[in-house]
């Protein structure tokens, strides 16, 4: 693609999608090219920030009056947006082109396959972006084409599934949509159709690296225009560099950085546990108070993302009795975190993003899945990838204030798992982070044979 095309990227309105697609906007801004990054939001104005003046963000409806409630239904929520996507599209590409600015080409998130249709119809190239790793698109593909049946589980027991390049899965290890198909039909149609058209999409974009999933990216490129883009952390993390513009990324929450910052600078280097569930998880009432009793009782400090209403669920005086062993906050600046020399294991929920910043950024994981890719995730970081551990919880899902110790000083304490990860991160992300600023123009980052380069667009 020619330094100036425009390209349209637009990512499924919630923060584990933004995040990694805004970064590779970014990306492709500083090869030259101009980007319109697309957010579906309730916010006609939002406080989006962007220091490429090749990038501009529109925001566009998520089907929602002004001052109706958002749906808590998921279901619902995305059958809207959907509808909504679909009304106002076209119309800015045809505004694009109007006013002489014609994309060339949409870089859609899979979650939405029918954008493909929407990018051919207008005469734009179409370029699906996984923000899950292949190890999730691979379960999604066997089972949209009836080549793998779900392990059923009975008394709490679980038969076992084999896919190849995998180890052996039971339910729990498997995406949880997959068992819990009656909850949210429309959720589950949408994962397993993201693969639906793959053979009509031009390229394939997936945030992952290729070490990682060697085996399964052998299979994909062979099959699939597939490139590895991943992981999107920007370098300057990797790097141990903090970011001057404290506004920087795309977030839809607001953290506060200084707060987090100074308390973790008083901190010992590995001496404080990060604990954070993304941006959707909420959990049980009777499980927050269990973890809240764990990592008190773990004897050690830690940093805690409590999102919102969840707050209200912690046990009374539950902050005055932590003192300053724990700081509990409703967003942190998770890059800045992780990155800081105080934190010595990420307890998190596995969500895709997460798990590439801890592994990208060498922090030992404890993963404490939910739903969606979250338990596969887990599965990999702890079976496969060895950088972590994962809880066990009983046959109902409930993890004890025991399990949440014991994994904690097992993580914090020894030392298995942090020398694994500190080489892991050597070998693999080192060798395959493009996502460098410092990289010359003249480079093509998405050179790599046999796949197809940008320009074959
Ligand atoms: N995140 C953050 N501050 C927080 C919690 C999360 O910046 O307090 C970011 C995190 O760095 C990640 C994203 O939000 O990039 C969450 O994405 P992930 O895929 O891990 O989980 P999801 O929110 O999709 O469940």
């Amino acid at each position: 693609m020619k330094e100036g095309s425009h390209v349209i990227v637009l990512p499924f309105p919630a923060q584990g999608h933004i995040t990694p697609m805004s970064q590779f906007c970014k990306r492709l801004a500083s090869k030259g090219l101009k980007l319109t990054l697309v957010l579906v939001s309730d916010n006609p104005s939002p406080p989006y920030k962007t220091e490429h003046d090749s990038i501009a963000v529109v925001p566009i409806s998520n089907g929602f009056e002004e001052g109706e409630e958002r749906s808590q239904d998921l279901d619902d929520y995305m059958e809207r947006v959907e509808a909504s996507i679909k009304n106002s599209l076209p119309k800015l590409i045809e505004d694009m082109k109007l006013s002489g600015n014609p994309p060339r080409a949409l870089v859609y998130d899979s979650t939405m396959p029918w954008l493909l249709d929407v990018a051919h119809t207008y005469g734009l190239s179409g370029a699906v972006f996984f923000t899950q790793p292949w190890i999730v698109s691979a379960i999604y593909y066997h089972v949209f084409k009836g080549s793998f049946s779900v392990p059923s589980t009975k008394y709490g027991h679980s038969t076992l599934a084999s896919l190849p390049s995998f180890p052996m899965l039971n339910a729990n290890d498997l995406p949880s949509f997959l068992c819990e198909s009656s909850s949210y039909p429309y959720i589950l149609r949408t994962v397993i159709d993201q693969l639906s058209n793959i053979d009509r999409v031009d390229i394939v974009l997936c945030n992952t690296f290729d070490k990682l999933e060697e085996k399964l990216l052998k299979w994909v490129q062979s099959v699939w225009p597939v490139l590895n883009i991943g992981p999107t952390v920007p370098s300057m993390y990797l790097d141990k560099r903090l970011p001057e513009d404290k506004n920087y990324g795309f977030s839809l929450f607001g953290a506060k950085v200084a707060e987090c910052m100074e308390w973790l600078n008083l901190k010992q280097p590995s001496s404080v546990v990060y604990v954070s569930f993304g941006s959707l998880v909420v959990l049980k009432e009777d499980q927050l108070i269990e973890l809240a009793a764990g990592l008190k009782q773990s004897g050690h400090f830690f940093l805690w993302v409590v999102r919102g209403g969840e707050k209200n669920k912690l046990p009374e005086n539950y902050i005055e009795e932590i003192g300053e062993k724990g700081l509990i906050v409703s967003w942190s600046p998770q890059l800045e975190v992780l990155t800081h020399k105080s934190i010595g294991c990420f307890l998190t929920h596995c969500g895709w993003n997460s798990t590439l910043e801890g592994l990208s950024l060498g922090v030992p994981m404890i993963g404490m899945p939910h739903w969606a890719d979250q338990p596969t995730n887990a599965k990999f970081m702890e079976d496969v990838w060895k950088v972590g551990v994962r809880v066990k919880a009983n046959g109902d899902g409930f993890v004890r204030r025991g399990e949440i110790v014991r994994r904690v000083g097992e993580v914090m304490e020894g030392e298995k798992v942090p020398k694994r990860i500190v080489s892991f991160v050597k070998m693999t992300v080192r060798k395959y982070d493009v996502v460098s600023t410092k990289i010359p123009k003249s480079i093509v980052v998405f050179n790599r044979t046999p796949c197809p380069s940008f320009s074959d667009f």
